[in-house]
């Protein structure tokens, strides 16, 4: 079985689509050299690294920034490199999945049947993860992408991951 995951996403969840509270900051970042804005919390790393630590989970990053994430995002916030899930480009709707589902059945792959919280913003996400075979015992917690991540969320996956 192993410990348990926390899976994060960055856009839509670290970064939202717009500044919800002045506690944001905006950052330009340069991924693979594309010059990119974010919006960051600070104490979003903090809460990251409490809940992992009180709940025994391990973070890691779920999202297409992979280990960019670990040059780019995680220091702004506070957090030490993380393992990442390997991410294959997109195939395009066209081949029958969403960008939701895609990403999910590489989550399933990845995680080999750990239990695992994951924040996602993709809102498809969760039902395509529970018909993944194989998939470990999970909580998808849905996160708006215009608000990001907020202690409530934090607070849900906390009870989940300690009453396991
Ligand atoms: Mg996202």
């Amino acid at each position: 079985m192993g410990s348990p995951l926390v899976l994060v996403d960055v856009d839509g969840v670290l970064n939202p689509f717009r500044k919800p509270h002045r506690q944001f900051r905006r950052h330009r970042v340069m991924p693979e050299g594309r010059l990119l804005r974010v919006l960051l919390d600070v104490r979003h790393g903090r809460m990251l690294l409490d809940l992992a630590a009180e709940t025994g989970a391990e973070l890691v990053w779920a999202t297409y920034w992979q280990d960019e994430a670990n040059e780019w995002i995680g220091p702004r916030i506070g957090l030490p490199e993380l393992p990442f899930v390997p991410l294959p480009p997109f195939p395009g709707i066209e081949e029958g999945r969403s960008f939701g589902a895609w990403k999910a059945r590489h989550v399933a792959a990845w995680t080999g049947g750990r239990p695992f919280v994951w924040f996602e913003d993709e809102p498809d996400a969760a039902a395509s993860l529970a018909a993944e075979p194989g998939v470990g015992d999970h909580l998808l917690v849905g996160v708006d992408p215009v608000t990001g991540l907020t202690a409530e969320h934090i607070e849900e996956a906390a009870a989940w991951l300690s009453g396991r």
